[in-house]
């Protein structure tokens, strides 16, 4: 019990720090144009414009990995998948296998809560055109690493789309672990155990409104994967258990 504490004063830390963090002079900056100048829509809003800290339940067993938060939602309102149209579908997929405790996330003090659930993103910061630099992955790839040590009961990894699958497979090899990133394609719905070892790792496609709008992620795929996520922590808690 304390030490689970001591993973909760420490995770939060880990946040605090990120959202300070001003490691990527170019994402810094364009987190503050995009909050400085704003989109129509939301020219009442007060931006959050810095980098945004992860979100969910400490004691989460399954671990959702993005790639970077939106420049009008989480960069906008400070929680992760907040405020947009990939949120609205993640969190009500989410709210449906009772991950989440409300289908909506409007706001970061909306009251949605995560049940066995964490969210947390390779880059911290929204990128231009959405797509970060290799150098910025590598930076906030610190953050991550800190992260899973703080998050001990993580069985399962959610890989929403190719460069979270790539960052994270990146950084089980900055761990020293041995193996090809070949031998772990990413495919919607596979599933792996980089070097047979847990967390297992199931992939899926991002929530994005180019995946959602065209068809390629459908509500009901999102939702299969993430009850086979339950069903593979049911199946590692037997597992564990004494014969
Ligand atoms: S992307 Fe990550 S490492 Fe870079 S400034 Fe943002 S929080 Fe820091």
């Amino acid at each position: 019990m304390q030490q689970a504490e001591a993973y909760r004063r420490e995770l939060a830390k880990l946040q605090a720090d990120i959202v300070a963090c001003e490691r990527c002079p170019r994402l810094i900056a364009h987190c503050r144009r995009i909050a400085a100048v704003k989109r129509r829509a939301y020219r009442g809003w007060d931006y959050w414009g810095k980098p945004v800290p992860s979100f969910g339940d400490p004691a989460a067993r399954l671990l959702i990995v993005g790639l970077a938060p939106g420049a009008h939602g989480a960069n906008r309102t400070g929680r992760m998948f907040t405020g947009d149209r990939s949120g609205d579908f993640l969190y009500d997929a989410l709210y449906r296998t009772g991950f989440a405790s409300q289908p909506d996330s409007s706001a970061a003090d909306d009251g949605l809560t995560l049940k066995d659930c964490y969210i947390t993103a390779p880059v911290h910061c929204a990128p231009p055109g959405n797509k970060p630099a290799p150098d910025e992955f590598r930076e906030c790839r610190a953050h991550l690493d800190r992260e899973l040590d703080l998050l001990p009961n993580v069985r399962v990894v959610m890989a929403l789309g190719r460069l979270a699958l790539a960052s994270y497979l990146a950084l089980r090899q900055g761990r020293g672990e041995s193996f090809s990133k070949s031998d772990y394609p990413f495919a919607h719905g596979a599933i792996f155990n980089i070097c047979k070892m847990l967390p297992t790792v199931l992939c899926c496609y991002h929530p994005s409104q180019q995946n959602t709008q065209t068809g390629k992620l459908t509500k009901s795929m999102i939702i299969n994967v993430l009850e086979r996520s339950k069903q593979i922590v049911r199946d590692s808690r037997a597992s564990e258990r004494p014969a």
